[in-house]
């Protein structure tokens, strides 16, 4: 046995605790690496788990602890996953510990056990020489019992419940004399079988080109990217590698962008496949996810789904990954302290597994593909649409020579006419909820502000509400202006506004609407697309969440509201997201056997990344993108990190920050800072946020200077009046 054993706890100390080996009882498991231990720290108790087992410590052996107890019998880590995870915890130099319990289920953190178990009921020597016996001989149930108990062994409650009626006052009675016992047992999981429910049609040539070449890698890495519109037959693409995985007695992982984006894949998988899957998002309670964990843990489940954290998730024997919409930021944590990429984990997990991954999407990250220009990563493209044509043809509309009217311009107008005529459906899309950014004093010119952030409120009118949208404040519309006592007036437009203007403009036309207020339940998003699908709302006006892969069969024109918010932000990828947008939204058109139409209103029509998207597509697009981050060495032509933090006063934010840049000496070799500066939108929810960016050509430069610097910055006296944490590859900047 070795001396000590290292432990990773949940603690923010960038550092592992020794601890001396777990004085032997009867029944415990061995400390083994990967498992998860009850370990003394300071006066609590914590879950932590093995890192290493090592013949000596720094520390006296003295003055170490042992260890609690073992909580797992087989390490809830494997070697693979705790492989990842090390690798995570370097890049994004985040404590170990922390990134461990993030990989793990709230229930396991606690000390649940990885693999559920049961209680189990048998007699004992005693027990089965008195039923031998035929004792007790006075009381018929616990006899009858004990009889069943000394010739079936080992049975669970239910099992009794179903054969033995009401057992449990005569199990009392007969355990309290030694004649029975209970034990618990782990239960081995069901048999993980898959088969396919029907075969998948025949595949175009581009997909069956798709599937043999990442077939070819099945049992090695490799990184691929599937790059292809809506519709244009990725998932089959999916599905058919799974079930060469499923096959071959291997398991898929698959990450999706979103928990609406589940159900959708599930369905598709249920109704190809028939094999346990295990589905894992933020929305199941604690207790769900443990069983999904446990499911997926025991190799029970063959398929594992979910959000950005399932990247986490155990899957013995993987076979394959699969990243859908890899482009989609939230694949990025960007909250708390540990912030990864869970699309860039996906291609780490895969190279460590020796499996390929494949990354979908109809407008692939520039990062991804500057990955693919190096020749990391494989593209692969499917052209055609599966059962369609013709792409939608785009066309801009200059907001600044044309009559606007509620922010819809004639041509939209006319358009939106003529595809109504010819049966057509109508979107509408404004990344904009509620009815208007601003209430306005026409008098005095006081602007409803939130209290809490720099910003303003916005007007829901059907509510009669004002709401902040960054820090979720929520007051009564005020009638008049509480300065002068004028009347005031909603300025600019919102998804509500324009659904009013368009039953307004468009008399005796359903208009239905799809945005975060409308959607509040579950349920509720299933209605609006019926509303749409069944074809009663003609016009569907939403946000950002018509992008997401819903399916819109009868839509033939698209209207882009409002192009501009993306093309002039403080944030270089704005532009990206823009076109991602607009290729995405003009994506839902004209998906069936009618070509589509999609109109941008922008008032900067010959901003070049717009004239490169209509000219050259998304490609195009992302050529003219690349080259302009390559001028000005934005990433992917640089790695980036950004130190943030918050604190109750703008000085106090800055000074830590400042004091974290007066750290480094002079000019670190190829690394730049640059900063601090208070965030574009400094007070938000009553904090001030700023941040410091550090920039470096080489990716181990910048690693090698975070690793010297991070462990400085944490012992910083200003660190404890902020909140501060490092964002390692930022996808937002402020
Ligand atoms: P994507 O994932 O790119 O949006 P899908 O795989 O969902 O594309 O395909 C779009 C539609 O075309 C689906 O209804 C799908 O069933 C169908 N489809 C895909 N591939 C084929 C094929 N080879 N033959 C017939 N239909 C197909
Ligand atoms: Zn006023
Ligand atoms: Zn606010």
């Amino acid at each position: 046995m070795p001396k000590i054993f290292r432990v990773a706890l949940d603690t923010p100390l960038r550092q592992l605790f020794d601890y001396l080996p777990p004085v032997p009882t009867h029944g415990a498991f061995p400390a083994a690496i990967g498992a998860r231990v009850r370990v003394p720290f300071g006066r609590r108790r914590l879950v932590g788990v093995v890192v290493a087992a090592a013949e000596g410590s720094q520390l006296p052996l003295t003055r170490l602890k042992p260890i609690l107890g073992v909580l797992d019998p087989v390490p809830a880590l494997d070697e693979a996953l705790r492989g990842l995870l090390e690798w995570a915890a370097q890049y994004y130099h985040h404590p170990l510990g922390q990134v461990f319990a993030s990989a793990l289920p709230k229930a396991l953190r606690l000390g649940a056990a990885a693999v559920p178990s049961e209680v189990h009921w048998l007699a004992t020597e005693a027990g089965v020489r008195a039923a031998a016996a035929a004792e007790p001989r006075r009381a018929p149930r616990q006899r009858a019992l004990l009889e069943l108990l000394s010739q079936q062994g080992g049975v669970t409650a239910d099992w009794l419940d179903e054969r033995a009626g009401a057992w449990r006052e005569a199990a009392r009675a007969l355990g309290a004399r030694g004649w029975i016992a209970s034990r618990e047992v782990q239960r081995t999981p069901e048999p993980a079988t898959a088969r396919l429910r029907v075969a998948g049609p025949p595949l175009l040539p581009e997909q069956s080109a798709a599937v043999a070449s990442i077939e070819a890698s099945l049992g090695t890495f490799g990184a691929f990217v599937l790059h292809g519109v809506t519709g244009s037959g990725k998932t089959e693409v999916y599905l058919r590698l799974i079930e060469r995985v499923l096959l071959g007695g291997r398991r898929a992982l698959v990450l999706v962008p979103e928990i609406g984006l589940t159900p959708q894949l599930l369905t598709r998988f249920r109704e190809r496949f028939e094999a346990p899957m295990a589905v894992l998002h933020s929305a199941l309670t604690d207790h769900e996810r443990l069983a999904a964990w446990r499911s997926a843990f025991s190799g029970h489940a063959r398929i594992v789904l979910g959000t950005r954290s399932a990247v986490f998730a155990p899957v013995p024997e993987l076979g394959l990954i699969v990243v859908d919409e890899e482009h989609d930021p939230s694949f990025k944590q960007h909250e708390g302290g540990f912030r990864y990429s869970a699309r860039d984990l996906a291609v780490v997990r895969a190279r460590h597994g020796g499996v390929p991954v494949v990354l979908g999407s109809a407008t692939p990250a520039l990062e991804t593909l500057h990955n693919v220009a190096a020749g990391r990563y494989t593209l692969l493209r499917l052209e055609r649409r599966a059962g369609q044509a013709q792409p939608p043809r785009l066309v801009l509309v200059d907001l600044r020579s044309s009559a606007v009217q509620s922010g819809i311009s004639t041509a939209a107008v006319l358009a939106i006419e003529r595809h109504l005529a010819e049966d057509g459906q109508v979107l509408v899309f404004l990344n904009r909820r509620g009815y208007a950014p601003t209430l306005l004093c026409t008098a005095c010119g006081w602007i409803a502000p939130c209290r809490e952030c720099d910003a303003r409120l916005t007007v829901h009118l059907a509510a009669g509400r004002l709401r902040c949208h960054h820090c979720g404040a929520d007051i009564p519309l005020p009638p008049r202006c509480p300065q002068c006592g004028f009347t005031v007036k909603s300025v600019g437009q919102g998804t509500e506004r324009i659904e009013q203007a368009l039953g307004a403009l468009f008399p005796g036309v359903a208009v239905a609407r799809l945005d975060r207020d409308v959607v509040r339940r579950r349920g509720d998003l299933e209605g609006v697309m019926r509303r749409v699908s069944s074809g009663e709302a003609r016009i569907l006006v939403g946000t950002q969440m018509v992008t997401k892969g819903h399916d819109f069969p009868n839509v033939t024109l698209v209207v882009v509201l409002n192009a501009d918010q993306g093309l002039f932000s403080t944030d270089f990828r704005a532009p990206e997201r823009l076109a991602q947008t607009i290729v995405q939204v003009a994506g839902r058109a004209g998906r069936a056997q009618k070509p589509g139409e999609v109109l941008i209103q922008t008032e900067f029509p010959d901003h070049p990344l717009l004239r490169s998207l209509l000219a050259a597509g998304y490609d195009g697009f992302a050529r003219a993108a690349l080259e302009e981050r390559a001028q000005a060495a934005w990433p992917p032509f640089s790695r980036l990190a950004a130190l943030r933090d918050s604190a109750r006063t703008a000085d106090a934010a800055l000074a830590f920050l400042a004091a974290a840049r007066a750290l480094v000496p002079g000019a670190p070799a190829g690394v730049r800072l640059l900063g601090p500066v208070p965030a574009a939108m400094a007070r938000r929810a009553g904090r001030y946020h700023a941040q410091l960016l550090i920039e470096s050509r080489e990716r181990a430069q910048l690693h090698g200077f975070l690793d010297g610097w991070l462990p400085q910055v944490e012992q910083l006296r200003s660190a404890r009046a902020v909140r501060w944490s490092l964002d390692v590859d930022p996808l937002e900047l402020f």
